[in-house]
């Protein structure tokens, strides 16, 4: 049985029996695995203490062939921020961000662009004060989908493939459309939403976030995470919560 090395982010912990955790981390070789942590929750373990959500690690585990569940056996922290901890909305965004990637991402299905962009998105809520992260989260959640293969289009008309441009007349989003809908379109939508050209114009180019008015970026995290809930089928638990924080900052 081979110990296998790796860099991981911890995206879910449930505890086990007395003492120890099943955690799932997103890694970056090998993406979403499943770990046991033996004793991890013991005052005295090879871990110095339990294995907290959002840490970022080097890990050394086991798996056996045909086996779904590997075992645990180091885990050194290269990024555990004190500072998300302290703010309500980077925490929130970040266990947010280690909801979304367990739900998007497939077990040993790696993908090591989108572990560095969540390591860039877990470090930027710590170095960010809380009123400049809603462009970050938007980002991540572009990336995010985008890897999933799930990103709503947002360069043509979901419906007529016309392209997009700042001459059509008015913009509309729509999750059944699968995203943005030209006028002529609109009306074979029941849910679309009228947006502005502005969020348009951010959804078409997520590299332009950092001129958007806090407005849209409101409204375009209140869209996607819509969009997501319809893609996945049911709400992230964190979301409602995401929802009310953003209004705030
Ligand atoms: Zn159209």
């Amino acid at each position: 049985m081979a110990l296998i090395k790796d860099k991981g982010i911890c995206i879910r912990s449930t505890d086990y029996s007395e003492s120890s955790q099943i955690l799932t981390f997103f890694t970056a070789a090998s993406g979403k695995i499943s770990l046991i942590a033996k004793g991890s929750r013991r005052a005295k373990s090879s871990f110095s203490a339990p294995i907290e959500i959002c840490s970022v690690a080097d890990l050394v585990y086991s798996l056996r062939e045909n086996e779904k569940m590997g075992t645990l056996t180091e885990f050194n922290p290269t990024f555990f921020s004190i500072g998300i901890r302290k703010k309500l909305l980077a925490i929130n965004c970040a266990f947010f961000a280690a909801e979304l990637l367990n739900l998007f991402t497939k077990e040993h299905d790696p993908h090591p662009e989108l572990f560095d962009e969540s390591v860039t998105f877990l470090k930027r809520l710590d170095e960010n004060p809380e009123d400049k992260i809603l462009p970050f989260l938007i980002m991540f959640e572009i990336s995010l989908l985008t890897y999933a293969g799930s990103l709503p289009m947002t360069d043509i008309c979901a419906n007529c493939k016309r392209k997009f441009d700042a001459n059509w007349k008015q913009y509309f989003f729509s999750i059944t459309a699968g995203g943005l809908v030209c006028r002529d379109c609109e009306p074979a939508y029941i849910d679309k939403k009228m947006l502005p050209y502005q969020s348009a114009m951010i959804l078409n180019q997520p590299q332009k976030i950092s001129d958007a008015q806090k407005t849209s970026l409101v409204q375009i995290e209140e869209l996607l995470i819509e969009y997501m809930t319809y893609v996945l089928e049911k709400k992230p638990r964190t979301a409602d919560m995401i929802l009310r924080l953003i209004k705030n900052f």
